[in-house]
């Protein structure tokens, strides 16, 4: 059960623009009543701020702000992490698909944030290994790669993504079908993979400091990292024919894409649970990180700490009870131009004639 902060006191005025939030003053609020809900949690305490003069409540600080059955978001990201698809989720839970896809998306965008207020903001302590998890979004005419930056302690830093053109082995049908699909929606941006993995790297690795990158012998790789000024970035490529054990220098990246595969639906093969949209893609890859970095150990069976404890990010492994204990604004946290476009949902799915933005109905 979610808390809420019903018996603390508010953190801080919900409203970005509020004075005791722009100046640095004491901030003045007081109680004023609750109200009732018919479901859990039954009784919300209301606040005033006397800055503003607006109202909010404990609610407003809680992740399940706005909803009124507040039970289901930790039951769905276990699920979600678990290899379920959301119209299974919806029949066992008895909730419409697309009350559960608006909550997925939630979970999405805080698991973003949780991940980005966490992680090591200076330079990383560990090699990084990099790689394109591929995958595709609305039918296999539009693959996709979903890039991963995990350091040799299995922690997931960040993630990226490429639009692609389909490629392969392709019938005289399926080639014709392309050509037609890309004439009316265009072709995805040729370098879009060395764009996203610089812009991943030089999230991660700030400017002025040194890291090792290892990856397998993608051209991309290479003119994404000399792009990045300012940095003493050391590459070092495998073959991906190398055999996949745990001595590869790539192991952490392959260990992650067999993980992502087995526990996400989407991600399966020959699934019909595959994403609609690159959005869709990316929160729930976000929602992974999240309990692949702080949540499950790294090893099952010797049910060790996850790597976010190895690296001393946080003293002991979080519940997914733990992660929704608290919601976090936009506000709090500062982030990248691409993780604020993630956030937003502002990575369009080019097959799509509209793609749904979030828009919070409060200023955060
Ligand atoms: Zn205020």
């Amino acid at each position: 059960m979610p808390n809420s902060f019903s018996t603390r006191p508010p953190p801080f005025c919900p409203n970005p623009k509020c004075e005791s939030r722009t100046k640095s003053i004491a901030w003045r609020f007081k109680r004023k009543g609750f109200y009732h809900r018919h479901y859990r949690p039954y009784k919300v305490q209301r606040y005033f701020c006397h800055h503003c003069h607006r109202n909010f409540s404990s609610q407003t600080f809680s992740t399940t702000y706005w909803l009124r059955y507040t039970g289901l978001l930790e039951m769905l990201f276990h699920r979600l992490v678990g290899g379920s698809c959301l119209r299974q989720i919806s029949r066992e839970l008895g909730v419409t698909h697309s009350a559960l896809q608006h909550q997925a998306e939630r979970l999405g965008r805080h698991c973003l944030l949780f991940h980005e207020q966490l992680r090591p903001k200076g330079a990383p302590v560990e090699p990084l290994v990099l790689d394109g998890f591929r995958t595709f979004e609305h039918s296999q005419y539009w693959p996709l790669d979903l890039n991963l930056l995990i350091g040799t302690s299995h922690f997931v830093y960040g993630i990226g993504e490429a639009e692609l053109r389909r490629s392969g082995k392709m019938r005289p049908a399926q080639r014709e079908k392309r050509m037609v699909l890309e004439a009316q929606y265009g072709r995805p941006f040729p370098q879009a993979t060395k764009r996203s993995v610089a812009e991943l790297v030089a999230r991660i690795v700030p400017e002025g400091s040194e890291a090792t990158i290892r990856s397998d012998e993608h051209q991309a790789y290479p003119l994404a990292l000399q792009e990045l000024k300012g940095r003493r970035l050391h590459h070092e490529q495998t073959s991906s024919r190398k055999s996949r054990t745990t001595r590869n220098p790539l192991f952490p990246v392959n260990l992650a894409d067999l993980l992502l595969r087995h526990s996400s639906a989407n991600h399966k093969r020959e699934t019909i649970a595959f994403s609609k949209r690159r959005q869709g893609v990316m929160y729930r890859a976000a929602i992974w990180v999240v309990w692949r970095n702080y949540v499950k150990s790294r090893s099952e069976n010797r049910k060790d700490s996850p790597p976010a404890v190895a690296l001393g990010l946080i003293q002991k492994t979080l519940s997914i009870a733990n992660i929704l204990e608290q919601r976090i604004f936009p506000s709090q946290v500062e982030v990248s131009k691409w993780v604020k476009q993630c956030y937003d949902g502002r990575i369009s799915t080019r097959r799509l004639k509209t793609n749904r933005i979030y828009e919070p109905k409060l200023a955060e």
